[in-house]
């Protein structure tokens, strides 16, 4: 858990996808996982959690993300993971479904809603869903291969509240506009009257080191060029600067900060 003044922000997880660094990044070879061990699972594998954040902040208690879902997804090509625990998790923390005021999404991708609604009933009942009309209006009013968005969402729409561009959602809580991996990915930044800073990136990145390395391979971007320069610029404002940095697949959904390095910059786990 980390405290920004009045916001607190606990991480919990849904479920863990565990594969071969190259089979996640298809893009890469094993000798460039060689720079970064400290990236990899003992066993040599790349893990990326799935879940989300629980975010107090004032009157507020949100939930950012809402994880892969009980039952996993299958992506068109084949590509599984697992489906996994979140509400048990919440409960474990003490906090009831019924609890939450706001369900905030980086983006709608499957991986990130799985949690929000069971045959039709949203599994946050007192909640208002927050995210941004972009993303709304590709996942769940266009046609897509994937339906996954519009099964899970369309049923609770007027549960809906969206945003365009950059908002405040609340008192030192505000969505930044972050396209690229979606045309409405979002960043959360989190901020206190004394200037402390944390930013959850959503799926800006997946793994630090595309915060690391610039020209490191990204997935699933639907504009891969401007996810690039959306990454790169939220880098280059990073490095060197205490804000506490947490992304929606992050080992352990643990936050960390970004270091300007000599040759590159490093990352510094915060656990
Ligand atoms: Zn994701």
């Amino acid at each position: 858990m980390i405290t920004i003044g009045d916001h607190t922000i606990t991480p919990v997880l849904d479920s863990v996808l565990r594969k071969e660094p190259t089979t996640l990044y298809p893009t890469t070879t094993a000798a460039m996982w060689e720079a970064y061990p400290e990236h990899l699972a003992a066993d040599g594998r790349l893990e990326f959690f799935m879940g989300g954040y629980v975010l107090h902040s004032g009157d507020h208690l949100a939930l950012i993300d809402a994880g892969v879902g009980p039952e996993g997804w299958r992506a068109p090509s084949g590509a599984e993971i697992p489906g996994g625990f979140m509400l048990d998790n919440l409960r474990v923390a003490g906090v009831r479904p019924e609890d939450f005021t706001d369900v905030i999404y980086t983006h709608l991708h499957p991986d990130h809603i799985g949690w929000s609604s069971h045959d039709g009933h949203p599994l946050f009942p007192n909640a208002t869903y927050r995210c941004h009309r972009a993303d709304w209006s590709y996942f769940v009013e266009e046609e897509r291969e994937d339906p996954t968005a519009r099964r899970l969402l369309a049923p609770i729409a007027e549960r809906f509240e969206t945003w365009e561009g950059s908002e405040v959602l609340f008192a030192g809580v505000d969505v930044v506009s972050a396209p690229g991996h979606t045309p409405g990915s979002s960043i959360v930044v989190l901020s206190s009257s004394s200037g402390e800073r944390a930013m959850l990136l959503g799926d800006v990145v997946h793994c630090p080191i595309e915060l690391l390395d610039d020209e490191w391979a990204t997935m699933g971007d639907v504009d891969p060029e401007l996810a690039v320069a959306t990454r790169v610029r939220l880098a280059r404002e990073l490095e060197g600067t205490p804000t506490q940095i947490g992304a929606a697949h992050f080992p352990g959904l643990e936050f960390g900060r970004l270091l300007r390095g000599e040759a590159r910059r490093r990352w510094t786990s915060l656990a």
